[in-house]
């Protein structure tokens, strides 16, 4: 019995026990304290980590990610950075960065502060693509450059910039299909394969050639230190269509492939000639549904380096073995083509930096798995501006630019933990935290490269 029988009302306790219920007291308030304490410890804990630690949470976020599932978002993001598995590095010499100038060219100061963030990131030169941003002069060609186009001066202070960042310059110029800036005009109508469709040109036109000769030179003489032109031709939607040419294809028994394939050796020829110095290099789509008897046939000149390109996360399992045999029966050197944006849709302004990691990790499986047989000489890494002349704009070029540092780390072989931050490419960038640049589940990296202003607008 602890308690006295004597009243109900106020008990009594014994002696003996008041000692130890005094003790049991101190001990529960003893325990409020601690659990105070604790409670003060986790509220400071959550604040420290809130603003130091891993992934600041007042970032916004994607609307689709709730905050206690960003370890996952975390983990699946990091998958796709800058890890390779030993087997996957390999060197590529040339990094050659594609500026597409068409419906949104930068002005010449803004090359003089991306040249350098190019040169530092570890590009080796620029494929610059001018459509109708080139000044053009002459009888033939007068017309054909927008109102907004470059000066030759202005192209005088690129080829300088390039040369002062120690960045090749290759000229791309399109000599088959996309010459819509130049066939949507009435004064080369006649040129077009279908005149319903200002794509293509016609390779049969009497005049086509000479036209094409008149561009390149001028190309040519406006960089005259260039080791390298692209001549593009790309998805030439339309062959063999218009009367000329459908005459050549029953007269002479020409197929619609040695319809392209003569057309792109005649350029060829005439380059060989007047400038033997520099490599032809060109898109190679055209070539794949071509057979290896076809390419050997027509003979192409010795100069010509196909560019492979795919834009997808899947390179490896979409350009077969076969194709690889193919080229390197036929061609002693070639390229491939990645991108860093403008490959992910023709409506999109913002960049999805995973879609263009995991197509640089393919590309890397790629050249790994077939270096041997293959002379891969570099990757030129498109940023297309739009998806053809009359399209609309995607993504602007300060949008890729941490697509385009982020696959440069991967190109140069970077081997840290999945855990690892980019803190390096954060750095280049002036980035305030660097696991924005892993993927926009991370918020915005809040960086200052040249044009950020326009990629926190968009994000
Ligand atoms: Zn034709």
């Amino acid at each position: 019995m602890i308690y006295s029988s004597k009243s109900n009302e106020n008990i009594q306790i014994i002696p003996r026990y008041k000692k130890k219920i005094k003790k049991l007291n101190n001990l529960k308030t003893a325990r409020i304290y601690v659990a105070l304490f604790l409670a003060i410890l986790l509220i400071g804990f959550y604040y420290y980590f809130r603003e130091h630690i891993v992934v600041r949470l007042d970032i916004p976020l994607k609307s689709n990610v709730k905050k206690e599932n960003l370890k996952k978002y975390m983990m699946q993001e990091l998958d796709h950075i800058g890890y390779i598995e030993p087997e996957l590095q390999v060197t590529l010499d040339e990094r050659i960065i594609h500026l597409d100038l068409k419906g949104a060219p930068p002005k010449i100061s803004y090359f003089s502060r991306l040249f350098p963030l190019i040169a530092e990131l570890g590009g080796t030169g620029i494929l610059i693509e001018y459509e109708d941003m080139f000044p053009y002069n002459g009888t033939i060609l007068k017309n054909v450059s927008a109102l907004n186009a470059y000066s030759l001066k202005e192209i005088t202070i690129i080829n300088r910039l390039a040369r002062e960042n120690n960045l090749k310059v290759i000229p791309l110029i399109q000599t088959f299909g996309h010459l819509e800036f130049l066939l949507k005009l009435q004064q080369y109508k006649d040129y077009r394969e279908v005149f319903a469709y200002p794509q293509v040109i016609c390779p049969s036109h009497p005049h086509t050639m000479s036209l094409i000769e008149d561009m390149i030179d001028q190309i040519i003489a406006s960089h005259p230190d260039i080791e390298m032109l692209h001549i593009g031709c790309d998805e030439v939607y339309y062959l063999g269509f218009c009367e000329r040419c459908t005459n050549r294809m029953i007269n002479d028994n020409v197929s619609k492939n040695l319809l392209f394939l003569e057309h792109v050796k005649a350029i060829s020829q005439i380059l060989n000639k007047k400038y033997p110095h520099i490599r032809i290099l060109l898109w190679d789509d055209q070539f794949r549904s071509m057979t290896e008897t076809d390419l050997a046939e027509v003979k192409l000149n010795e100069n010509l380096e196909p560019v492979i390109w795919r834009y997808t996360k899947e390179v490896y399992d979409e350009l077969g073995p076969s194709l690889w045999d193919m080229y390197s029966k036929i061609f002693r050197k070639v390229w491939i083509a990645s991108a860093y944006k403008g490959a992910i849709g023709s409506n999109k302004y913002m960049s999805d930096v995973n879609h263009y990691l995991q197509n640089h990790r393919s590309w890397l499986s790629v050249v790994a798995e077939h270096k041997r047989r293959v002379n891969f000489r570099g990757i030129i890494m498109a940023g297309w501006q739009r998806y053809d002349h009359f399209a609309v704009l995607c993504e602007l070029l300060p949008i890729g630019i941490p697509a385009l540092a982020m696959s440069l780390r991967l190109l140069k072989g970077f081997k840290d933990s999945p855990l690892s931050p980019p803190t390096e490419v954060s750095k280049v960038l002036k980035c305030h935290q660097p696991y924005g640049l892993i993927g926009s589940a991370f918020g915005s990296p809040k960086c200052e490269f040249p044009g950020t202003y326009i990629f926190h607008f968009a994000v």
